[in-house]
């Protein structure tokens, strides 16, 4: 049993289930724990929720609290990773929460605080798909579409800490609504909920489809990436067709990505990704060929689906304590 003060506690705090995992030197998750997030309650409850979803992970691990060097939390929203606050999450509902010298107080170790979408892509760079690259974009496509983006080995933060935010990219001037209030962003035209919304728009105007029948059966009132696969698995021909203009605009996203950056790695993150792996992705990548300025060796950039699944955010948080702490 590890006694030495090596273990670190990633946590990967989304706005409908949060995971903490116990992580040794090797990478190796010793246990773990889920739960749902209750982001109706005030912070100061969901942050003692955290806390008890983190010492659940240890008791899991049969670890002593002692072998325990961090705690480290990838946060949905605008993040100051110096100072562990987390700015502004709309899906917590949280403004200015000091969630890492909170989470201290009660846990008695450092608490590192960092952008989910940025510890995911952390995670890639080091454990998954994108190892071995230096410069590496993340887009990670689910209720959003989050990115973030490494640069020669580190994440690049930009001036204000703000960059990155590749959803928020526009693709279509004057196109639908996007949740940050503007238009025709990447997230408004390729999120699973801008997905959804034209598949249940074109069920209204009359089209024939099994995804409303599959949620059904499902009990889910969402169209999770899930439902999305089944319903591409038995041919329906609005969900394909939703899914290919997705992939299409997903494929602009990549393209402006690599006019700008012309990374070595894309990394294409996220429930989606994680279930369809290629079938998700080559659309994505032949889109994006087609419209890189520069045409030679394009199959240089490798655009590539996640592997490290649902581990990515608490990994990717681990690998990032140890690099801030020093190893
Ligand atoms: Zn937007």
């Amino acid at each position: 049993m590890p006694n030495r003060k090596d273990l670190i506690v990633g946590v990967d705090l989304g706005g409908t289930s949060m995971r903490a995992m116990v992580v040794d030197t090797s990478y190796q998750i010793l246990g773990e724990d889920k739960r749902r997030t209750q982001a109706k309650d005030r912070p100061r409850k969901l942050i003692e929720e955290i806390a008890d979803l983190i010492e659940e992970a240890v008791d899991k691990a049969e670890v002593k609290w002692s072998a325990i060097r961090a705690v480290s939390i990838g946060a949905p929203g605008s993040v100051d990773p110096v100072q562990g606050v987390v700015r502004h999450a709309p899906n917590l509902g949280w403004h200015d929460v000091r969630l890492g010298s909170k989470l201290k107080e009660i846990l008695g170790v450092p608490v590192l605080v960092e952008n989910d979408v940025n510890v995911g892509v952390v995670g890639e760079h080091a454990l998954g798909a994108a190892q071995g690259a230096h410069d590496v974009v993340g887009i990670f496509v689910g209720t959003g579409i989050g990115g973030g983006i490494m640069f020669h080995d580190e994440l690049y933060d930009g001036t204000r800490g703000a960059a990155g935010e590749l959803g928020h990219m526009v693709l279509q001037v004057d196109g639908p609504k996007c949740g940050c209030g503007r238009r025709g962003c990447a997230e408004a035209l390729a999120s699973r909920t801008a997905m959804e919304r034209d598949v249940r728009a074109a069920i209204k105007k009359g089209r024939k489809s099994i995804v409303l029948d599959i949620m059904k059966e499902r009990d889910q009132d969402r169209m999770t990436s899930r439902i999305i696969q089944l319903a591409l698995r038995r041919r329906d021909p609005v969900m394909r067709q939703m899914m290919e203009r997705a992939q299409y605009y997903l494929g602009i996203l990549v393209a402006n990505v690599v006019n700008l950056l012309d990374p070595e790695c894309i990394v294409i993150g996220g429930g989606i990704a994680d279930r369809m792996h290629e079938d998700f992705v080559k659309p994505i990548r032949e889109v994006a060929w087609r419209h890189y300025l520069q045409q030679r060796d394009a199959q240089r950039i490798k655009i590539l689906a996640g592997q490290l699944g649902d581990n990515a955010g608490g990994l990717g948080a681990v690998v990032l304590a140890r690099h801030r702490l020093g190893s």
